[in-house]
């Protein structure tokens, strides 16, 4: 995996991946043969926003972001002879909390080389779930939208929302991880085609100018089986020219590179398009 650039990567700053050091994982990234690196830790979540899952661990504490941003800061320059090091966030877009959302991104997006977009929680009925977090609450939320098929499309219009919606300058340029929804499909599957649905995602990506997380980590979920997003919408993809960037969604040094043996097309994947080009 020569000459690999890994754009989704979690670190000790996220309460629910594990311990390891930054260098840790730095150190890992370059026995691997990576030639770049962007650290996407989980950003706080809104101030007044409830995590919904029973832990409230989905992101990173504010009072920490400081701390996030210096230490990668200085890790940067100290490793910059070795590897490109990017400083990141996987922002949570959060329908209704878009204002919220942008005022965070304007704040600190002038400390960031480079971040991810996702959806982790679908809203209905003024509640929010968390999609991701097990295959119990996926279960749940699929009786509360009445299908797993509704539970589906509330994604896909939620990411397409993602996309449209206005987030300032600092909007990040990826989105991450397109098909989550999938993560559980073993368990819940559906005879419902969403491959429209999909289509309009990817049509988005071009009108809007995104980059594609093309995420290994769903390979290792053993109810999900297939990276975010499977092989039929890679093709299209690159068929229509979206920039892929390899993420492999790490929570651990161990998981550096996951999927990665397994994904198609990796001679088209690219370097994240930075925030702070021209810096
Ligand atoms: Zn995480
Ligand atoms: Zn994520």
């Amino acid at each position: 995996m020569t000459g690999i650039y890994d754009g989704h990567i979690h670190t000790p700053y996220c309460p629910h991946g594990s311990a390891d050091s930054l260098s840790e994982y730095i150190e890992r990234a370059i026995q691997l043969g990576y030639r770049g690196m962007t650290f996407t830790e989980h950003a706080p979540l809104p101030e007044g926003f409830t995590d919904p899952v029973p832990e409230n661990d989905s992101a990173m504490e504010m009072s920490r972001l400081p701390a996030y941003l210096d230490e990668l800061t200085s890790l940067k320059k100290y490793y910059s002879s070795a590897l490109t090091l990017n400083i990141g966030l996987e922002v949570d877009y959060i329908e209704g909390w878009e204002n919220e959302t942008r005022a965070f991104l304007n704040e600190f997006g002038p400390r960031l080389d480079d971040a991810i977009l996702s959806v982790h929680f679908l809203k209905q009925n003024e509640h929010y779930y968390c999609l991701d977090y097990s295959e119990t609450m996926f279960g749940e939320i699929a009786a509360v939208f009445g299908s797993t098929a509704q539970v589906h499309s509330s994604y896909y219009r939620t990411l397409a929302q993602s996309i449209t919606s206005d987030l300032g300058t600092y909007k990040p340029r990826r989105i991450g991880h397109m098909t989550l929804v999938n993560k559980f499909q073993a368990l819940y599957p559906t005879e419902a085609s969403f491959e429209r649905d999909i289509q309009g995602i990817l049509t988005l990506f071009k009108t809007h100018g995104l980059e594609l997380d093309y995420n290994g980590a769903g390979l290792s979920k053993p109810f999900c089986k297939e990276p975010y997003p499977p092989d039929k919408v890679v093709e299209e993809a690159v068929k229509q020219g979206i920039p892929l960037v390899f993420g492999s969604d790490a929570h651990s040094v161990k998981g550096l590179g996951q999927g990665l043996d397994s994904l198609i097309h990796t001679e088209s994947l690219s370097v994240p398009l930075f925030l702070n080009r021209g810096e």
